[in-house]
């Protein structure tokens, strides 16, 4: 199965990533089976590549989705399609929902256009589950504000990420299936517990 992380930055998704892979590693124990953690933008060598340029460099805001998807293709064709394929699981941080909320929602590009790139270059597969961590953007700052310097993606404007968080949330409204909020101004216990409900449902899907 396919697992996506997602959420703005200073959601704390990737506090919750490790929880998520012992998890799944422990009910994939007795069968072979193995959980590949992966993120985007990133996830093979190439993709690192491009991250670094992406995270660092300004450029046009097409050019910006154009690599976003094709650093995708990559993680598709060398990491996340042969797991699938192999029956392990791949839990990958970010993936074309934050494309949507990022390029779609925060830089204005529109839908349209990413739909197209979605349909290029995964038009067959979607996540079984999307974990949206949702926190008001006041938590979200002040969480970033507080540990680490900020990229040149953070530093631009608050209303960016609230356009950002705004598709999110539109976005699991629309796909309820596989998208669940989780909402990360809780505390750490509360919001495993909550992991913990979702992934006992998944497990026996
Ligand atoms: O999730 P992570 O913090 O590693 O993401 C790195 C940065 O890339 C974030 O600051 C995020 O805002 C940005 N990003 C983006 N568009 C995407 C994916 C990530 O602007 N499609």
């Amino acid at each position: 199965k396919f697992i996506t992380f997602e959420g703005i930055d200073g959601a704390g998704k990737s506090t919750h990533l490790a929880y998520v892979k012992a998890r799944v590693a422990e009910h994939l124990a007795a069968s072979g089976r193995e959980v590949v953690v992966s993120r985007e933008p990133g996830g093979t060598p190439l993709g690192e590549q491009l991250r670094e340029i992406l995270l660092n460099q300004k450029m046009h805001l097409e050019t910006e989705a154009l690599l976003m998807f094709a650093v995708r293709k990559e993680h598709l064709v060398q990491v996340i399609e042969p797991a699938l394929a192999r029956g392990d699981w791949v839990i990958s941080d970010r993936f074309s929902d934050a494309s949507f909320a990022y390029q779609g929602g925060g830089r204005h590009l529109s839908l349209d256009k990413l739909n197209a790139l979605e349909q290029w270059v995964h038009p067959h597969l979607q996540p079984d589950l999307t974990l949206l961590f949702d926190v008001p953007l006041e938590v979200a700052r002040a969480r970033l504000d507080a540990t680490r310097e900020l990229d040149k993606f953070e530093q631009e404007k608050a209303d960016f990420f609230a356009d950002t968080r705004k598709e999110y949330l539109r976005r699991a409204a629309e796909f309820p299936q596989r998208f669940r909020i989780i909402d990360s101004s809780q505390s750490i216990a509360a919001i495993q517990a909550q992991i913990d409900q979702i992934l006992t449902t998944l497990f026996t899907q």
